[in-house]
């Protein structure tokens, strides 16, 4: 197996006030080629702390991914630690420098020296061009480990990794094939599914497992299998992908890995219907959930984000007196949001949430993570009263994802 370490620099990463999403995006491209991870290590930028981290996954791995502090500012210093650590000296490449020029000159400010100097490159490096930003890439070899340099940027990073870098791993490297197969289910827990197809994991082949992943009321199952043989890996992949499909008809959403918003997306799309939204708990995120797909325009109209009784009585047409009856979360109340955003907003279906998302509010009949859900169209409106038991943002997540399900079914 080939091993790859990643390193990611910044103090704003130790205290939390960055939340590291590079490494888990390069660990995710990484393994779509065959390389697997060894070891994730953040550090500060500090030198002594940079330099530790490179000596010890320069011994763990043959490929080590860095990326942060290339900045021009001067709490960044990857650049010099690493033209220390590696030798060499600091020497103006002729391409970043016309690409600081350009970018300068595309945002229409003057070029200051700090900027100038992004250009300068250690001369022992390869360097790696950033269409995206003023650092580039640097490529570096030592003791048999591949080192590569990248913006701390993610979207910089992604393009460096993109365009360049993993091609040039997989050139210089004989990766196993490594191939995935994910379907999603839901409406039965992980345990019930594992004994269901208790038989067929046991007998999977050695090369092929199968993983778990609960997310938001939705089960995936990925097949993995890794093989020097990629052909007849995709075969048997293919093999135990179909048996596990047919053991889960029943239960089966999504024959890929995709979103709940996606799952929803195709049937939309497919059936040629117009949906829209009335939100109280949620705030309109369902229908920034579904917004964030593209194409969604074809069968998203809008949304009505009805928080107070105000909204939901005069936009809506709630009654007054099922407001006062049977409050804001109650089975009358998101039928009436139901049937008032059908007709506001000219669609075919509908979803409508209400419930209590915490931490206060909570009654004894209505503890926090009630939520009442009406999907449907016309005359066909269903309703169904949800128990989450989780934090506002888990709860509000959840609601999300059980309104567009239910509306899928
Ligand atoms: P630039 O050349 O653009 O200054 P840089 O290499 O100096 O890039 P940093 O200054 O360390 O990178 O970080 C730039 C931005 O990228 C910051 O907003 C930072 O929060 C973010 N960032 C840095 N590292 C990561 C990471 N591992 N995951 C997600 N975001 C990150
Ligand atoms: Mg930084």
């Amino acid at each position: 197996k080939i091993y790859a370490s990643l390193i990611t620099i910044g103090d704003e990463l130790l205290i939390g006030q960055t939340i590291d999403t590079n490494s888990a995006w390069m660990a995710q491209r990484l393994n779509e080629i065959g390389i697997w991870i060894q070891r994730r290590v953040a550090v500060g930028d500090d030198k002594a702390a940079i330099i530790k981290a490179l000596e010890e996954e320069g011994k763990n791995s043959r490929i080590v991914l860095i990326t942060g502090g290339l900045g021009p500012t001067a709490d960044d210093i990857t650049k010099p630690v690493l033209c220390e650590y590696f030798g060499g000296k600091l020497v103006q490449d002729e391409a970043a420098l016309q690409n600081v020029l350009q970018l300068s000159a595309m945002r229409g400010l003057p070029v200051l020296q700090r900027n100038l100097d992004q250009a300068l490159v250690p001369d022992v490096a390869t360097i790696i061009q950033n269409k995206r930003g003023s650092a580039p890439g640097m490529w570096f070899e030592k003791g048999g480990s591949i080192y590569v340099s990248m913006p701390g940027v993610p979207h910089e990073m992604k393009g460096i990794m993109e365009h360049d870098v993993t091609g040039m791993l997989q050139a210089r490297f004989e990766t196993p094939a490594l191939l995935h197969h994910t379907l999603i289910t839901a409406g039965m827990g992980e345990s019930f599914v594992a004994e269901r197809i208790m038989d067929f994991e046991n007998n999977l082949p050695k090369h092929i497992k199968l993983a778990y992943l609960p997310n938001y009321g939705l089960l995936k199952l990925r097949l993995t299998s890794i093989s020097p043989d990629k052909q007849s890996a995709a075969n048997e992949l293919q093999h135990a992908f179909d048996t596990l499909k047919s053991l889960v008809g029943d239960i089966l959403v999504a024959e890929k890995d995709v979103t709940m918003g996606e799952v929803l997306g195709e049937v939309l799309k497919a059936k040629k219907l117009k949906v829209g939204t009335a939100e109280s708990c949620t705030g309109g995120k369902i229908a920034s959930l579904i917004t964030a797909i593209p194409g969604s325009s074809a069968y998203f109209n809008g949304s009505v984000v009805a928080y107070s009784y105000e909204v939901k009585q005069h936009v809506l047409g709630v009654q007054a007196e099922t407001l006062e009856k049977h409050g804001a979360v109650s089975e009358k109340t998101v039928r009436e949001m139901a049937e008032g955003a059908l007709r506001v907003l000219d669609v075919d279906c509908v979803m409508a949430v209400s419930g209590i998302m915490g931490p206060d509010g909570g009654t004894e009949e209505k503890p926090v993570g009630s939520v009442w859900i009406a999907v449907g169209g016309k005359g066909k409106i269903v309703t169904k009263l949800h128990r989450f038991r989780y934090d506002r943002a888990r709860n509000i997540d959840m609601t999300c994802v059980a309104a567009m399900n239910e509306l899928r079914k």
